[in-house]
């Protein structure tokens, strides 16, 4: 068994935030563990084609390492992937992290105030490591939903999901079903539109897709970016403040978003002639309610003669092709899963194991998906969820919600040094207030009125995932460690294991 301080599952933005942000603050006593080959998380699994954010760059990125050479505004994977790996070199993270290491458990121990996690690699087996602190960066979008539909295990020509890209596979000139039309599917439907002889593509629920100012940058503006001192932060934060004005018609006004419906359905008619494709693919719920999608390449992609809109329902799978509910078979000779992410019950949940023996799953399982200020959990001593609960968003980068938990999570570490704690845990009456003020904002939300249903809710119908409002509130919320809000133990009063081996 190695003994650690702080052990991090995970190597996406999050858990590489993390590990910065322990170095920094002189904890230097962490692993990071990855079952991945590589850092990167969502921009190492998803090489589909067409893969790209759909948050400028200059916002989407670390605001401590800004990049002045992004290439254009909506920088593509590869872009992403290697910008991730350059910040990975420049702090020095290979050697705090085991990669193609899968934790399997972990499980907090009464008696030792210790996390013990099992993890699986392919080099070393099974080992063991205990931590006093446990940092879960798993990824909210990180284990793909494939579809549960009749006979898909027997289909017999090339299937695989948006994450999973296979690219042995060619697909040029062959009958590809593409399956979903959310933010994967709009990126990936254009690319193969183009290749592909004939695409099905599957709706279940048309999105609102509008127009992305997306262009390369001028040699003129990388160099201002560059030279110019203030002139990147400035254009990220003009990107940020016109972000967040989208948030105040998400959360409370959902009706001053109203024009943008004008938008997205001119950007259908510009993009499709075909009266009966313009129909099928025209949003029925409030802009906002589902994720908003920005493309100028979808429509047209679908306008192609090559190309059908498929929204009958998908009834089976057969050897050869897809049935619809109304008896129709398409033969196809492959098929492309864009049905999204366990995100509400992702199989993470199941790993992590509380003080009283119940994972993560089954305590959300029974009383809802909740946590306080996203990132604690009542339950589950001294650890730390990144991207938990109600820190989801809708309008603007993830990575700005991830560096406010990194200031939260600094502040506890630095807190419980000083005060000398070995043992926090968030009180049951504080995350439960607190969730009930998240799902009270929600109420005049479009993800509660837009007229959808959405991954964004969790079975019992309460909004989970997302952040309600401004995100300079979460900033203000998680900018200390606010320790009245737990139960603490101090060093005196807990039974200390004896060390085992000093590194890992
Ligand atoms: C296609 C796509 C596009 C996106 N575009 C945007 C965008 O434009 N803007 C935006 O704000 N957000 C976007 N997102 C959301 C994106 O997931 C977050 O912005 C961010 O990358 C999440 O980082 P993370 O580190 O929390 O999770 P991830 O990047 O998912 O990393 C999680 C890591 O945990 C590892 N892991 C999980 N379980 C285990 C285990 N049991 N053992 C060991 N390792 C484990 C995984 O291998 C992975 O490396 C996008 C998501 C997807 C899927």
């Amino acid at each position: 068994m190695n003994d650690v301080k702080v052990a991090v599952v995970g190597a996406g933005f999050s858990g590489m935030g993390a590990a910065i942000t322990l170095r920094q603050n002189g904890f230097d006593d962490f692993v990071v563990l990855d079952r991945g080959s590589d850092f990167g998380g969502t921009w190492r699994d998803n090489t589909y084609p067409g893969a790209a954010c759909d948050v400028p760059s200059h916002l989407y990125s670390y605001s401590f390492e800004l990049n002045p050479e992004w290439s254009r505004s909506f920088s593509k994977q590869a872009e992403i992937h290697a910008y991730i790996n350059r910040v990975a070199d420049k702090y020095d993270l290979h050697s705090r992290t085991r990669f193609r290491t899968e934790v399997t458990d972990a499980r907090w121990d009464e008696d030792q105030n210790r996390w013990i996690i099992s993890t699986d690699s392919e080099t070393d087996g099974a080992q063991q490591i205990r931590a006093e602190i446990l940092v879960g960066a798993i990824g909210p979008l990180c284990e793909p939903r494939l579809p549960d539909i009749e006979g898909i295990e027997g289909f017999e020509g090339a299937i695989f999901h948006s994450a999973r890209w296979d690219h042995e596979t060619d697909l040029t000139g062959k009958r590809v079903a593409v399956i979903g039309t959310g933010a994967s599917a709009i990126q990936i439907i254009p690319e193969l539109a183009a290749k592909v002889g004939h695409m099905d593509v599957y709706q279940r629920t048309a999105p609102w897709v509008l127009p992305r100012a997306d262009r390369e940058y001028t040699a003129l503006e990388h160099w201002i970016f560059k030279n110019v001192p203030g002139a990147q932060r400035l254009s990220r934060t003009g990107i940020y403040l016109a972000h967040e004005l989208v948030s105040y018609g998400l959360t409370h006004r959902p009706d001053v978003l109203r024009p943008a419906h004008a938008i997205g359905r001119a950007n259908i008619r510009r993009g499709i002639a075909d009266p009966v494709k313009r129909k099928k693919v025209t949003p029925q719920f409030k802009v906002g309610c589902k994720r908003i999608l920005l493309s100028n390449t979808y429509y047209p992609a679908l306008g192609q003669d090559n190309v059908d809109v498929v929204t009958d329902g998908i009834a089976k799978v057969t050897p050869t092709g897809i049935v619809t509910k109304d008896g129709t078979e398409r033969e196809i000779d492959a098929i492309v899963v864009a049905t999204g992410f366990h995100v509400t019950d992702s199989p993470g949940f199941e790993h992590i194991v509380g003080k009283d023996g119940e994972s993560l799953a089954q305590v959300w399982d029974r009383d809802g998906m909740a946590a306080y200020k996203g990132s604690t959990i009542h339950g589950f001593p001294n650890m730390f969820l990144m991207i938990g609960p109600a820190t989801g968003l809708g309008h603007t980068s993830m990575v700005f919600m991830i560096e406010s938990q990194l200031n939260y999570l600094a502040d506890w570490l630095k807190t419980v040094q000083r005060n000398d704690i070995t043992r926090t845990e968030v009180r049951a009456d504080v995350q439960r207030e607190y969730n009930r003020e998240v799902q009270s904002t929600l109420e005049t939300s479009v993800w509660e009125n837009g007229g959808c249903s959405s991954w964004y809710k969790d079975k019992f119908g309460n909004i989970t995932t997302l952040w309600p409002g401004f995100t300079f509130n979460y900033r203000k919320a998680t900018k200390n460690f606010d320790l009245a809000a737990y139960e603490t133990q101090r060093a005196e009063s807990a039974r200390r294991p004896e060390p085992q081996s000093a590194s890992v």
